[in-house]
């Protein structure tokens, strides 16, 4: 989940329109917004709005028409193709009141582009050799559609092809230089910062009364909080154009939401988790190994994702039944009829097992009831057990909430959380 929490914006924003119908089917996504997004939040211009339209000329006339109404950027992608669906350079021309003529030097590149292969022009080509009379040619060097640059009325009109693989050289190479001279040297500082162990309400709880001393100045940090399963991240942003300035208000910034999360802040710059534990063990040259139960892997999973995690992780044992942690963990079969697969004290054999077997540093077990069946009164849905042992040795039983995957997730970044807090409690290298 996103959402702004401070939304305001100083000088440049823009508006994407993507053109399509096949984007407003379930089999395709509007990609290109999100990297004409990034691309405008480097510069420090904020988007005011997106919008996908179908090829339908009426809807496109009144998007174009909002947005150039309200917005100084208003970029488009798709609908330069050359067949009759293809609309958005004849509505934007109409739209515009400008003829449309005929470019002979594009109609030679594209007929050269066809004769590379071996082919002749097709007829329909020649329609995206038109040009809005006063616009400027954008070179496709992977297609056939150029793109078109307009400043109707002294605002930024960029029409882009919809093939990611044209609109994105198109879009860095040809686009952001015109926008950046307009932008006055403006540019997006920003940082973002890791949290664990807090829900995104008690996060936006916490840091809300230092945000809003931010809010005052000029020009304001913006603040967006981004939440995902057992994690939440804070971006903070300032456009400007002095970026040393604003490199030293943010770092001031991040000190400050550091102070009031405490242990629960993951990251000053942004990394993960599983990344934040890879660079604890790494930085003592320690190696872990894990035992997971409900999880099935899960949490190991997530580790192996950071490159480079053979310095640290040796092994994983999926032990889902009583048998299996009781053969390759070693865990005493009396001590599961004791207190049952799920406790804390099979929790701590399992961790014990999988670190000692491996001759490791670090050893994690994780055991819990995910559901939907299987729960008791005692040990509910969403109960686990997770240990950490070696130098130091924590367990604990937390209760997650939601379905199985939910469950199982939540449990795999607890487990993660854990080994973190316990290694970073320890005295030496941090
Ligand atoms: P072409 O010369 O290829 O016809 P075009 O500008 O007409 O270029 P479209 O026909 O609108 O582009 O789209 C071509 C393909 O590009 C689509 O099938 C789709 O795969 C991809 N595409 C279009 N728009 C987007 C978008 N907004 N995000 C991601 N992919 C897109």
């Amino acid at each position: 989940m996103v959402h702004d929490m401070i939304g305001r914006s100083d000088g440049l924003d823009a508006v994407i329109i993507a053109v399509g119908s096949e984007l407003l089917t379930a089999s395709r996504v509007d990609t290109n917004s999100l990297y004409i997004t990034e691309i405008l939040n480097d510069l420090g211009i904020r988007l005011a709005f997106k919008v996908v339209v179908g090829d339908d000329r009426a809807e496109l006339r009144a998007h174009l028409a909002h947005a150039l109404g309200r917005h100084p950027i208003v970029i488009l992608s798709g609908g330069l193709g050359p067949t009759d669906d293809d609309i958005t350079r004849d509505v934007v021309a109409d739209y515009l009141g400008l003829a449309l003529d005929e470019s002979p030097v594009i109609v030679a590149a594209i007929e050269a582009r066809f004769a590379s292969r071996g082919w002749p022009m097709p007829a329909v080509n020649r329609r995206q050799a038109r040009v809005p009379r006063g616009a400027v040619v954008l070179d496709n060097p992977n297609g056939t559609a150029p793109g078109l640059w307009l400043e109707p009325g002294g605002s930024m009109l960029a029409l882009l092809p919809g093939p990611p693989r044209e609109l994105k050289p198109m879009m860095q190479e040809q686009v952001a230089p015109r926008l950046a001279a307009r932008a006055g040297g403006v540019t997006l500082s920003r940082r973002a910062i890791t949290v664990a162990g807090r829900g995104e309400s008690a996060v936006e709880e916490i840091v809300q009364p230092i945000y809003s001393a931010w809010l005052a100045q000029s020009p304001p940090i913006e603040t967006t909080i981004l939440a995902s399963v057992g994690q939440v991240e804070l971006h903070l942003s300032v456009r400007t154009v002095d970026a040393a300035a604003a490199a030293a208000r943010l770092d001031a910034a991040v000190s400050a939401l550091a102070a009031v999360l405490g242990d629960d802040l993951v990251s000053r710059t942004g990394r993960s988790l599983e990344e934040v534990v890879g660079d604890l063990l790494r930085a003592r040259g320690w190696r872990i190994a894990l035992a997971e139960s409900c999880t099935g892997g899960l949490a190991t999973s997530r580790l192996v994702d950071v490159p480079g995690s053979s310095a640290y992780v040796e092994r994983a044992i999926v032990a889902y039944s009583n048998e299996t942690k009781i053969e390759l963990l070693g865990v005493p079969a009396d001590l599961i009829a004791a207190h049952g697969a799920v406790s804390e004290p099979v929790a701590i054999a399992m961790a014990d097992g999988v670190r000692q077997r491996s001759g490791v540093e670090i050893g994690v077990a994780i055991t819990g009831v995910a559901g939907p069946d299987g729960g008791t009164e005692q040990k509910p849905v969403g109960t686990v057990c997770l240990a950490v042992t070696g130098p130091v040795t924590v367990v604990r039983t937390v209760r997650l909430p939601g379905g199985r995957a939910m469950v199982r997730s939540l449990a795999a970044t607890s487990a993660l959380d854990m080994v973190r807090r316990a290694l970073a409690s320890l005295p030496g290298p941090a």
